[in-house]
């Protein structure tokens, strides 16, 4: 994926979308079956092609923004980007989502809770109070007690970092997983023992870019950009798509592609081996094709369970859990079901909203099956 300028992208001939994008839609049809929205409702409207035809209408004039079925369809999308790697034409909806939304959802029309949470994530202040709440914003690999251990070997085919860029890689936090997950951020520390680890790191913008701010979601990347120079491991595949977007593939590069060369030991569960399967992260998997490497290193540590739905979208979809918890709870349903099937161990995933929305989904079911971070399951495994 190559750098591209978000915000440029949103003026385009009409003022909403980049004319090109939109034109390449040849109505085909072959992104429906994909597409989550369309599987619960068999409504055109709330497939990918349906929601390009308002796009177009709303391009021309023929419809406006205060339309019922723009307003409800451009909220509605889970933006999973399931769309794009089924279609034959190259659309790239993500990037036309993100434009809809920043004029659907400006001034009143955008949703209060969206506003607040792209003011919290793109304050540092906040972030701060967000990571002492649960006590370790800040963390020393050396003091915290975590028993992971590094790779036995560096990571093969990782991307490059820039020239002049400092040896090591960075490690990025997460807005939000600092302050909910931060025992993911510390095993993430451990894996990478190389990383530079600065605390005082701000969002990336990707909740901003997904909720109607790509200036404010541009700016943001560039400024984090600034302060991790070279190249970024991320914990997050929401995060490193966004901000590969934004600052170029080769800066770029998620955990599990990182430790995709290393070598682990492995996790066991009552003398055994433990069971396993994957949530993979829309973004990370539909935005970035990272999907083999998470599922590479977990066969190496456990008894890999492939779960039929493993790639389609939990429904936590960034803010989406929480600005449609109803509509959540429906594309989460059926895939708690497989869950608590597939008589597995730990369920993985490699986002920390995945993270959020499985652990609740699960707990209300009183499941067994916990749910991990990747890079918690290999620090449980330990160095071959
Ligand atoms: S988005 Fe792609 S797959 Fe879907 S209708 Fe348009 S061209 Fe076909
Ligand atoms: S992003 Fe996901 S929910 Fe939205 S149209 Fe594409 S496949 Fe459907």
């Amino acid at each position: 994926m190559s750098e591209r300028p978000l915000a440029a992208a949103a003026g385009g001939a009409t003022g909403i979308f980049d004319q090109d994008l939109l034109d390449r839609c040849i109505s085909c049809g072959f992104c429906l079956p994909a597409c989550p929205t369309y599987k619960l409702t068999g409504d055109e409207a709330s497939s990918p092609r349906g929601r390009i035809t308002l796009m177009r209408a709303l391009a021309t004039g023929s419809l406006d923004a205060d339309d019922a079925t723009l307003r409800e369809q451009s909220s509605f999308c889970l933006g999973c980007r399931a769309c794009e790697p089924v279609c034959p034409a190259g659309v790239q909806y993500g990037q036309l989502l993100e434009q809809w939304r920043v004029h659907q959802w400006r001034g009143r029309r955008r949703p209060v809770l969206a506003r607040l949470l792209t003011l919290a994530a793109g304050r540092r202040w906040a972030l701060r109070v967000l990571g002492r709440v649960r006590g370790a914003a800040h963390w020393r690999p050396d003091r915290t007690g975590t028993a992971s251990q590094p790779p036995a070997s560096p990571a093969a085919g990782s991307p490059p970092a820039s020239a002049g860029a400092p040896a090591g890689p960075q490690l990025m936090l997460g807005c939000f997983e600092r302050g909910l997950f931060p025992g993911v951020s510390r095993a993430a520390a451990g894996l990478v023992p190389d990383a530079c680890v600065p605390t005082d790191q701000g969002c990336c913008g990707a909740l901003h870019a997904h909720n109607g701010d790509l200036a404010g979601a541009e700016r943001l990347a560039r400024e984090l950009g600034d302060a991790l120079p070279g190249r970024i491991v991320t914990t997050s595949g929401g995060c490193a798509a966004h901000l590969s977007g934004v600052l170029g593939r080769d800066r770029v590069v998620e955990l599990s592609e990182y430790l995709a060369g290393g070598s682990f030991g492995e996790v066991r569960v009552d003398g055994r081996r433990a069971r396993v399967a994957l949530q993979d992260s829309c973004h990370l998997r539909n935005g970035m094709d990272v999907w083999r490497e998470p599922r590479k290193l977990l066969r190496q540590v456990a008894d890999y369970v492939e779960l039929p739905s493993a790639a389609a979208c939990c429904g936590a979809a960034g803010t989406y859990a929480l600005l449609r918890p109803k509509d959540s709870r429906r594309v989460l349903d059926p895939k708690l079901d497989e869950i608590e099937a597939a008589g597995i161990d730990y369920l993985v995933v490699v986002n920390p909203g995945c993270q959020r929305q499985l652990i609740g989904g699960l707990r209300r079911r009183r499941s067994r099956v916990r749910v991990l971070h990747i890079a918690e399951l290999l620090a449980m495994a330990g160095e071959s």
